[in-house]
C-alpha cells in the first residue's frame, strides 16, 4: 500500500464499520488517525449484522442487486475493493471466514470477532507505527513439515478455482457492459499471472536453500510460507525471500507478509 497519508493527521467522526476501515486504511498508508465515537463501544452495530454472523462480502455481484441514481458507481466501487480485497482484508485483521453459497462469514459464525478484531487493529495500527517499508516476518505457524504445505497448497488452489469460477459466473449470468467485461477478463488474466509468478517464487526461493516454499499471491498481497530447518529466520533471509518477490510480481513490499515453518 503506498504511503499516500505519511505525516499528515486526520479525525474520522463516527466509528461504525466504515470509520473504522477508513481509520485503518489511512493509518496503514501512514496518517495519524483519531476516531471520534460518541458511545461508549466503536462498531456496536457491527453485532446486530446478519443475524449476529456478520455478512462481511457476497462472492456474487451483479448490477441488478443495487439501486443508485448514479449510474456506474456499483461498477467503480467494487473494482476498487472487489470481495477478494475484503475477505484479504478480514483475513489480515485474523478473521478467517467460510463461504455460504457466496455468502461470506466469519469462520466463528459470531458477529463478535469481527467486532473485537476492526477497533484493536484500528488502534494498533494507528499507534503503534508499524514500519510498513519493510516486508514483515508475522508469525511461527505451528503446524509443522511436510502435512503442513500439502494442506496448504490444496487451500490455496481452492482459494484460485473460486476466485476463478466466481468471475465466469459473473460474467455468464449477468448483463455487464462492455467495460465491466474488460475489467473481468483483465482479472481473469491477472489469476493466470498470479499463478505463473507463484510458481516462480517458489523455485527460485527453494533455489536459495530452503526446504519447501509457498507463496500465495492475491489482492495485490504476498503471503509466503518458508520451511527452515528450526533455527529461526534472520532478516537477511527475510530480505532475499521479500527480493524474489519484488522481482517476479507486482506486489509491494509491505505487502509482502513472511510466515515459517519448521
Ligand atoms: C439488522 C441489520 C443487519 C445488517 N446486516 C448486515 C450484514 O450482514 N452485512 C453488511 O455488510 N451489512 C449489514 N447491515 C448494514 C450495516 O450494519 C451497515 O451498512 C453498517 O453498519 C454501516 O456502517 P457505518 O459505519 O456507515 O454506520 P454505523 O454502523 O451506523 O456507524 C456510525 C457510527 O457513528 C457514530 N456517530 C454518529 N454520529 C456521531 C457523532 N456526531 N459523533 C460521534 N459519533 C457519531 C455512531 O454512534 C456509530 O457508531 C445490516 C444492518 C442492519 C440494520
Amino acid at each position: 500500500m503506498a504511503e499516500n497519508f505519511r505525516g499528515r493527521k486526520g479525525i474520522i467522526i463516527g466509528g461504525g464499520a466504515s470509520g473504522l476501515m477508513a481509520a485503518i486504511t489511512a493509518a496503514e498508508q501512514g496518517a495519524a488517525v483519531t476516531v471520534i465515537e460518541h458511545t461508549a463501544r466503536p462498531g456496536k452495530k457491527i453485532l446486530s449484522t446478519g443475524n449476529g454472523k456478520c455478512n462481511l462480502t457476497n462472492l456474487y455481484m451483479d448490477p441488478s442487486f443495487y439501486r443508485s441514481d448514479e449510474k456506474g458507481f456499483w461498477g467503480t466501487a467494487i473494482r476498487n475493493f472487489p470481495p477478494k480485497a475484503a475477505v484479504a482484508f478480514f483475513r489480515n485483521l485474523g478473521v478467517l471466514t467460510m463461504d455460504r453459497g457466496g455468502y461470506i462469514y466469519p469462520m466463528s459464525g459470531q458477529a463478535q470477532t469481527v467486532l473485537d478484531e476492526l477497533p484493536t487493529e484500528a488502534e494498533a495500527v494507528s499507534s503503534a507505527n508499524k514500519n510498513y517499508g519493510e516486508a514483515q516476518l508475522v508469525s511461527v505457524a505451528s503446524d509443522s513439515g511436510a502435512k503442513f504445505f500439502e494442506q496448504a497448497r490444496l487451500k490455496r488452489q481452492k482459494a484460485h478455482d473460486e476466485a476463478m469460477d466466481s468471475i465466469k459466473k459473473t460474467m455468464k449470468s449477468s448483463s455487464l457492459s462492455a467495460e465491466e467485461k474488460k475489467e473481468y477478463t483483465a482479472q481473469m488474466t491477472e489469476n493466470l499471472e498470479d499463478l505463473n509468478a507463484e510458481n516462480e517464487i517458489e523455485t527460485l526461493i527453494k533455489a536459495k536453500g530452503f526446504a519447501d516454499c509457498l507463496c500465495f499471491l492475491q489482492s495485490g498481497r504476498a503471503d509466503l510460507t518458508v520451511m527452515t530447518s528450526g533455527e529461526p529466520l534472520t532478516a537477511a533471509q527475510v530480505a532475499q525471500i521479500r527480493d524474489v518477490v519484488l522481482n517476479k510480481s507486482t506486489v509491494t513490499a509491505q505487502n509482502i507478509t513472511v510466515v515459517e515453518v519448521k
